[in-house]
């Protein structure tokens, strides 16, 4: 199977309401040329140089999230080029995207990516410091919030479960609030090995690498 079956297999088992992220890192233009010819419109980059090269040799009528970490100096090549910013995690970040979104007038999607186990090697946000963040977005000109990202802990499907629900439920949480520039519309959270569960959990945008693409090769 090339990306063309996989990514047809996958969008059609999934609800319509899913939005299925392409996760293209590491791939070439020709690995990503099947997903595209089977249907898919969003692909998702962990790295701002890699997106934007995309950005420029790719099929013009998609969109580009950024999936991985973010470091303030590279938020500037992103304007007018990504989608949705699916991994605000601290205030320092939403500030140099405010300043260099605000620069060229434009308006910044983002969700906010919850480090929901805790886990040192991992980016995100502590639960225990996403009110700090949420009063400094209502202060902006040009971020809006739509959701909650995140990556869960490595485990078992129970274990899954028990991380997919937590986000959910801090998002349900959200949803209740009334706070300027932010919305809870998206919930992203699943990937190949799991987003059966993230779906089953209430996840409507699942982030999809090697179940498309096939095993990456990190050189
Ligand atoms: C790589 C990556 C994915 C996709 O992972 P797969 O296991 O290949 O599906 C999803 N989300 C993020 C943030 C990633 O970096």
């Amino acid at each position: 199977m090339d990306s063309y079956e996989r990514y047809l297999k996958i969008k059609n088992s999934v609800p319509d309401d899913v939005e299925v992220i392409a996760v293209s890192k590491t791939r070439s233009i020709e690995e990503m040329d099947g997903a595209y010819k089977a249907g898919a419109r969003i692909f998702g980059e962990n790295k701002v140089q890699e997106l934007i090269a995309k950005y420029d040799s790719f099929y013009k009528d998609v969109q580009w999230h950024l999936i991985g970490h973010l470091q303030r100096n590279k938020v500037k090549y992103l304007v007018g080029k990504v989608t949705l910013i699916q991994s605000l995690d601290s205030v320092s970040l939403l500030n140099e995207i405010e300043k260099q979104f605000g620069k060229k007038g434009a308006i910044a999607d983002t969700l906010i990516e919850i480090n929901i186990g805790n886990e040192e090697s991992k980016t995100g946000i502590l639960v225990e410091d996403l009110d700090s963040l949420l009063i400094e977005v209502e202060k902006c000109s040009h971020v809006k919030v739509k959701g909650l990202m995140t990556i869960i802990p490595k485990g078992d499907k129970e274990n899954n479960r028990y991380y997919f629900k937590k986000v959910k439920e801090l998002y349900e949480k959200l949803q209740k609030k009334d706070f300027k520039n932010i919305t809870m519309s998206t919930l992203s959270m699943g990937m190949s090995g799991d987003y059966d569960i993230a779906i089953s959990e209430g996840a409507n945008m699942i982030r999809i690498g090697e179940g498309i693409f096939g095993k990456r090769n990190y050189k």
